[in-house]
């Protein structure tokens, strides 16, 4: 008896969100040691976190559970943005919270601007909701009559993820505005929000339909803790509290992500010199003539790869322990996804390019 019968029978279809593999695996299997490898493919801070904040992490106490309501992180982020606690609730990482809102809305579909973030589709495909693709225009703006069609055809829901990953561009706040006048929750994802200093909190006052998504992982070097949270209406924030797991934020978590707010100017000066170095990254890079970069208000470019397989040169630069992200989906055909780090990772980026480059 094969115990794949009483699976539901969608399962082979759902779309597999493929993360990036292991450190260790990754150093294994290329043959270089772990610190050895530039890692420019998932958008990490390479600065990591403050000693502080790792402390923090470690003394946090092991065996007690963490407080559901999480009332101390709340304040603390309410504090950072200028909002109420009320309108905060935290989650394991924003990926979470993009789950909760799924189950908490259960709309008939979910639309999203493509490409983007791939959690939209991924999440929407396990909870059963149909999901509409909104293709971005010419230069990876919104579509808005497009949404607006996609709202009328069911979409309860809309992710637009800005600064948009891996586009790099953010949406202009009268996009977001424009968006929030339709007749559906409008989530928007500022994964990037520290490195493109703009944000749609401030439209929070006026759309109560909007919610905008931030996360610990990228700006504050958390990503392994996996701490995000969403900012709303009280109304929206109170029955996210309810459904949430109720130790969703792990006690070593929540202890890192207050630290790094109280820690805050150490981490926004890595963040300054990572927006200098993506600069540094998308004009050298781009120099080498044969791939072009889009506009970035994030941590990462995307280029397109004018000569050669980008599938090819990412495989490259991997022997060489320089790690880039590449895409299988049409819409990312022969573009190349690169992270900023650190100087030194750039300069070893370039190095291995070099060696690389089509001829
Ligand atoms: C990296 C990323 C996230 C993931 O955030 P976590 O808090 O680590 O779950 C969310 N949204 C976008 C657009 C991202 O690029």
């Amino acid at each position: 008896m094969n115990p794949r019968r009483y699976l539901r029978d969608d399962i082979d279809d759902l779309a597999h969100y493929a993360p990036v593999q292991p450190l260790e695996v990754l150093a294994a299997e290329i043959g270089v040691p772990v610190d050895q490898l530039v890692k420019l493919d998932a958008n990490e801070n390479l600065y990591g976190a403050p000693e502080a904040v790792r402390e923090a992490a470690a003394a946090a106490p092991p065996h007690i559970y963490p407080d559901p309501d999480q009332t101390g992180l709340r304040g603390d982020i309410a504090d950072y943005l200028g909002v109420r606690p009320e309108n905060v609730v935290a989650g394991t990482g924003s990926d979470d919270l993009l789950d909760v809102v799924l189950r908490l809305t259960l709309p008939d579909a979910t639309a999203t601007a493509t490409p983007t973030f791939g959690m939209y589709s991924f999440l929407s495909g396990i909870a059963g909701i149909r999901h509409i693709e909104v293709p971005r225009t010419a230069g990876y703006g919104l579509d808005l009559p497009g949404l607006r069609a996609a709202v009328a055809d069911g979409a309860g829901v809309v992710f637009v993820a800005s600064p948009n990953n891996p586009t790099g561009n953010a949406a202009g706040p009268e996009e977001i505005e424009a968006l929030c006048a339709l007749d559906a929750l409008i989530v928007v994802d500022e994964a990037y929000a520290e490195f493109a200093g703009t944000s749609a909190i401030p439209l929070l006052d006026t759309h109560p339909n909007l919610v905008v998504m931030r996360t610990f992982s990228k700006w504050a070097g958390l990503a392994g803790l996996r701490v995000g949270y969403a900012v709303a209406h009280a109304d929206l924030v109170e029955p996210m509290l309810a459904i949430k797991q109720p130790y969703n934020v792990n006690a070593a978590g929540d202890a890192a992500a207050r630290a790094a707010l109280a820690h805050r100017d150490e981490l926004l000066a890595t963040v300054r010199a990572i927006v200098a170095e993506r600069d540094r990254l998308s004009e050298q890079v781009g120099a080498l003539g044969w791939l072009d970069p889009y506009p970035s208000d994030a941590n990462f470019v995307l280029f397109d790869v004018k000569a050669g397989d980008s599938g090819e040169i990412a495989a490259a630069l991997r022997r060489r322990g320089v790690l880039v992200r590449r895409y299988d989906r049409p819409d990312l055909a022969n573009k190349l996804r690169i992270s900023a780090g650190r100087p030194q990772d750039t300069d070893r980026l370039l190095d291995a390019l070099k060696e690389v480059a089509p001829r």
